[in-house]
This record gives C-alpha cells, sequence and structure tokens, in this order.
C-alpha cells in the first residue's frame, strides 16, 4: 500500500489568507470598507491569550482593523453583555469573537446568543446554527459556519475533489466540531454517520468510511486498522503528551505512523487541520463585512 498523501493545512491555510488578503483590498478599493474583528477575551487563561493574540495579529496582516477587549477575571455577565451590544452596534466591526472557554460565573450560551447572528463568525448562534442544521444539498454557505469544521470541509473538498455518494464517519458529536462537520457532510452529499462514546464497535464502523473525519481529544485513539485502505482521515484532535526528550510534542486523536500506511488522504498533527480555524475566521470576517456592503456572496 502506497503511503497516504499528506494533507497540508499550513500551505492551503496561507493560500486562502492569501485570498482573504485580496479581498479585504478589494473591498477597501471598491466600497471603501475596511473588515473589522473584535476579540474578547474574559481572564488571564495562558493558552486563550496566545489564541487571541494571533488572531488580533492576523487580521491586522490581512489588512483588517483589529479590536481587541481584555477584561479582567472579576468581569460580570452582565458588563459582558453591555460589550457585546456596543460590539453588536458598531458599524466598524463585522466578526465578534468571543474566546471560549469562559470562566465559570458566565453562562456561555447567553454570551454566545448575545452576539448578532450576522456578527457571529464563529458560527455559534442558535441562528447560525439552524441555517446549517437546515441547509440543502450544495446551497451556498452564506452564513458563518464554525470554523474549524469549515476548515475540515475545505481541505476535503480541495484534496478529494466531489464528495458526493461517499461514506463518511465523523467520531466525536460536539457542537464545537463534530456535528457541524456533519452537516457539511451531508450538505456535501456524503452519507454520514456521527459516532461518539456510547457508540458500539467503532472500529468496525470506522473501517466502512470513505471519509473519516476524528474530533475526540484522545491521543492516537484510532488505529491504523480501524481505516479502511485508501480512505480520506482529517484528524482534527490536538493533544499534549509527553516527548522521549523530557519534553512534550503535539500529537492528534489518529495514530499517525500507522495511519499514512493505510489512508489515501491524512492531515498530519500539528500542520493539518489546526491552522485553518484562523484562516477560516477571517474568512467569515471578509464574507460578513462584504454582506454588509452589500456585496452577493461569493466563495473567496
Ligand atoms: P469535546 O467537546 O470534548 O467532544 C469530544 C467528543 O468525542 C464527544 O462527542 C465524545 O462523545 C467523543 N468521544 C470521547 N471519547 C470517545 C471514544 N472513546 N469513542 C468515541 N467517541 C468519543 O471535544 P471537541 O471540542 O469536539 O474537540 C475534539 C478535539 O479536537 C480536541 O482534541 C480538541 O483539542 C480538538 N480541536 C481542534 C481544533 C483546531 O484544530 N483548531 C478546534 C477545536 C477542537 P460523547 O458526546 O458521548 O461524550
Amino acid at each position: 500500500m502506497p503511503e497516504a498523501k499528506l494533507i497540508d493545512g499550513k500551505e492551503f491555510a496561507l493560500e486562502l489568507r492569501a485570498r482573504v488578503g485580496q479581498g479585504v483590498a478589494e473591498l477597501v478599493s471598491s466600497k471603501g470598507v475596511k473588515p473589522g474583528l473584535a476579540t474578547v477575551l474574559v481572564g488571564g487563561d495562558p493558552a486563550s491569550q496566545v489564541y487571541v493574540r494571533s488572531k488580533g495579529k492576523v487580521a491586522a496582516e490581512l489588512g483588517m482593523a483589529s479590536f481587541d477587549h481584555r477584561l479582567p477575571e472579576e468581569t460580570t455577565e452582565a458588563e459582558l453583555l453591555q460589550i457585546i451590544a456596543m460590539l453588536n452596534a458598531d458599524a466598524g466591526v463585522h466578526g465578534i469573537l468571543v474566546q471560549l472557554p469562559l470562566l465559570k460565573h458566565i453562562h456561555t450560551d447567553r454570551v454566545l446568543q448575545a452576539i448578532h447572528p450576522d456578527k457571529d463568525v464563529d458560527g455559534f448562534h442558535p441562528i447560525n446554527v439552524g441555517r446549517l442544521g437546515s441547509i440543502a444539498s450544495g446551497a451556498p454557505l452564506d452564513f458563518p459556519v464554525p470554523c474549524t469544521p469549515l476548515g475540515c470541509s475545505m481541505l476535503l473538498a480541495n484534496a478529494v475533489g466531489s464528495l458526493s455518494g461517499k461514506t463518511a464517519v465523523v467520531v466525536g458529536r460536539s457542537t464545537l466540531v463534530g456535528r457541524p462537520v456533519a452537516q457539511l457532510l451531508l450538505r456535501a452529499d456524503c452519507t454520514v454517520t456521527v459516532a461518539h462514546s456510547r457508540t458500539r464497535d467503532l472500529p468496525a464502523l470506522c473501517r466502512t468510511a470513505d471519509i473519516l473525519v476524528v474530533a475526540i481529544g484522545k491521543p492516537e485513539f484510532l488505529r491504523g486498522d480501524w481505516i479502511k485502505p485508501g480512505a480520506a482521515v482529517i484528524d482534527v484532535g490536538i493533544n499534549r503528551v509527553p516527548a522521549t526528550d523530557g519534553k512534550t510534542k503535539l500529537v492528534g486523536d489518529v495514530a499517525f505512523e500507522e495511519a499514512r500506511h493505510v489512508a489515501g488522504h491524512l492531515t498530519p498533527v500539528p500542520g493539518g487541520v489546526g491552522p485553518m480555524t484562523v484562516a477560516c475566521l477571517m474568512y467569515n470576517t471578509l464574507q460578513e463585512a462584504r454582506r454588509k456592503a452589500g456585496l452577493p456572496f461569493a466563495a473567496i
């Protein structure tokens, strides 16, 4: 069996970012509209600080306006909702991203529902969840779609081409990843099964899949002999584990060294799905700015 073709998410994300940057420049010159992304972080969680900083940095690199709101840990839910109301009303802000997870004293649902659906560039507002859940086969994605699932579907379409009629298994049913990935695969005319921790005989189910998307958060859980030869495997997992040199390293949810001898296409970790998330956030922000400027939806 030949080695799997590795899906280079880093390179694809850089190309997508370049296309978004070009779209930003065109929007500024044709309509005088500069897309604006507001990020909101409550508390000082180090990983969240890194994520938020990188989102703001990439937005600025692509010519967008970036509004960074860092709020202290003691911020109340009411204060956070006030800031969101202010950002909803600000015509210079086209996308609002509240970094998750929020601290325990704040209700995540209330906060996500307070973001205007047209500025919900993470795609978590119930209206956008409903839009994705009721989308017809092949219909345009002319509303914000969660960034990591959107990135998975872009990588798959680029690597495999048409997904129509293929059997897809999504392992993981989170609202953040598994469910929206399943909806996107249904839209692409796959026959989709969503597996989770109660699924019986997961290895046998996975072996039926032409397309296998794994998002469970368990290091190298999915073994090579669970994969149908030639399948396209998208590994969403990001797990930090001890390395042999006493340091740590990142691995996915799929046993990479086993999978590469069986799969037809495979995303590495790191460098697969990961870089697509920020690129798709920029894509969503540009799309919302274009929509606000009265331009019709166009894939970028
Ligand atoms: P999550 O909310 O914890 O959901 C995990 C899902 O996996 C659940 O549906 C769970 O089933 C299922 N699961 C757990 N153990 C299982 C098992 N033994 N067999 C089958 N299913 C099992 O996680 P998430 O937010 O979706 O994230 C999943 C992974 O993706 C994590 O490693 C995360 O770091 C990564 N991630 C990466 C990106 C990125 O690349 N930018 C973005 C988001 C997440 P139940 O529902 O039955 O509990």
